[in-house]
């Protein structure tokens, strides 16, 4: 294989879908060479079939406001893979959502998934409808709309939704409710669900506390801790949420958190009432960044601005893809931070990666780092399976395991001559070995 031989292919058959291409890139640039030492890979052509999905639906979501007007977006679901198990991966409401953002989160959620060493393939949906400013009322005649489109082609041995950007709680709420009722079943079909109707304990929090726990054993191949550490996040929602509350429970001390307008420092840390006002906020469904600063003395906003330029020893970029760029890595080294672990699909850019691997500071790729959301997602299915729900300790401890074991592979296929763990190749190559066994194992389908 040669990765710019396949590259140049794949941008000709889907010219413009430029995350989709940087998704591809970095996994082929990892696997090139694991991949050359195995023929059989070759023969049954893997990478061919791998960076291609299975299929995509593409659909029209009419709904009408409370005015009456109607509106329509589009709905997305991309399957990408079911080798090892039935396809999984979040559904995203936001604007910005196009084909080439599902396909580059679908790519990547096929190895993230496989890491968690749970029976999940990879898929990833959603619309570019925009929640923001809705009431209750849209957004279930929304979520409704479209479930009555997705319905047949998604059930729980099939393709299992779960929420990412936009969809919360309440939309899978809405969702779920639309299914069971088309589908006449009562079964883990979507995950995120509410505790009273077969959700899982730990799971809003879990990827927000799968990052702090991955970062924790990085640290710890170091000597660190959280302990007493300035930490910066980004994002505001469901991710930067459990991030800041695992921190403080660590011993560190978050010091900004942002939106798409701008950031909160706040030097004396976001913790306790803060983390609570911060889940108030959040749903209200309103802008939430700049009222936080108004609410809390120690806290200033600043417009326009990223929180990469704070003087931080670790930062955890929890809002979006690229949202940290080569600029913002260069100010992040010189301010002497040591530790970057993404809690976003794809937040750093390529430039940014390569600079914090030349300095050789700790840094891990969401889709290692972040694998805990998926997990627990994964926990809750098998919980809806054996119909039983497990503990928040007992939760808690499986997710922490995970994580644990997902930093155990990275360390295994990432570690260079010189010790430097390479925690992306680490993870392309154990997340891709997986899956490429099983394709090989299945034959050609
Ligand atoms: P939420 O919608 O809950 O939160 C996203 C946050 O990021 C919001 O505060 C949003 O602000 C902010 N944001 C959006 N765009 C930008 C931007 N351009 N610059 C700065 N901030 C921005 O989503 P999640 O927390 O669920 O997801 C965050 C990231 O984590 C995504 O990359 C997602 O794919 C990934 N992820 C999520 C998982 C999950 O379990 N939820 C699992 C694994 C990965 P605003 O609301 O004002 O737009």
């Amino acid at each position: 294989m040669n990765v710019d031989t396949v590259m140049n292919d794949l941008v000709k058959r889907h010219p413009g879908e430029v995350e989709y291409h940087q998704a591809v890139r970095e996994v082929l640039e990892s696997i090139e060479e694991v991949y050359n030492d195995n023929p059989h890979f070759r023969t049954a052509g893997i990478v061919d079939r791998i960076i291609e999905p299975d299929r995509v639906f593409i659909f029209k979501v009419p709904w009408a406001d409370d005015q009456g007007m109607v509106h329509v977006n589009l709905g997305y679901r991309v399957q990408f893979n079911n080798a090892i198990g039935p396809y999984k991966g979040g559904l995203r409401f936001h604007p910005s959502v196009n084909l080439s953002i599902l396909k580059f989160l679908g790519f990547e959620q096929i190895f993230k998934n496989s890491l968690t060493s749970l029976p999940m393939g990879g898929a990833k949906g959603g619309s570019d409808f925009d929640p923001k400013g809705k009431s209750n009322a849209e957004i279930m005649r929304f979520c409704q709309s479209f479930m009555m489109e997705l319905w047949s082609n998604i059930g729980p041995d099939t393709d299992v939704p779960a929420g990412d950007i936009g969809v919360g709680g309440r939309e899978i709420g809405y969702l779920y409710g639309m299914y069971r009722k088309l589908a006449r079943e009562n079964t883990g079909v979507l995950t995120g669900k509410g505790l009273n109707w077969g959700g899982s304990l730990v799971r809003p929090e879990a990827t927000g506390f799968g990052c702090v726990y991955f970062a924790k054993e990085m640290l710890a191949t170091r000597g660190e801790t959280f302990e007493g550490k300035r930490v910066a996040i980004s994002g505001f929602g469901n991710v930067a949420w459990g991030a800041a509350r695992k921190v403080t429970e660590l011993g560190g001390k978050v010091v900004t958190l942002s939106g798409p307008d701008g950031y909160i420092y706040d030097p004396e840390g976001v913790s306790g009432e803060k983390i609570t006002y911060m889940l108030d906020l959040r749903a209200s469904n309103e802008d939430i960044v700049a009222p936080y600063a108004l609410e809390f003395d120690s806290a200033a906003f600043v417009q326009g601005k990223r929180p990469w330029e704070v003087e931080v020893d670790i930062a955890l970029p929890c809002a979006t893809q690229n949202e940290l760029d080569g600029s913002d890595a260069g100010r992040l080294l010189a301010n002497g931070c040591t530790c970057v672990c993404e809690g976003a699909n794809m937040p750093c850019t390529p430039e940014a990666i390569e600079k914090f691997q030349e300095q050789q500071i700790l840094y891990a790729p969401g889709k290692a780092a972040n694998a805990g959301g998926v997990a627990t997602s994964g926990l809750e299915m098998a919980q809806n399976s054996m119909k039983i729900n497990w503990s928040r300790e007992e939760v808690d401890e499986r997710l922490h395991h995970i994580m644990k074991n997902i930093h155990g592979n990275c360390v295994k296929y990432g570690t260079g001559r010189d010790g430097y763990v390479d925690y992306v190749k680490g993870a392309n190559i154990a997340g891709f070995l997986k899956v490429a066994e099983a394709m090989v194992d299945q034959g050609l389908l």
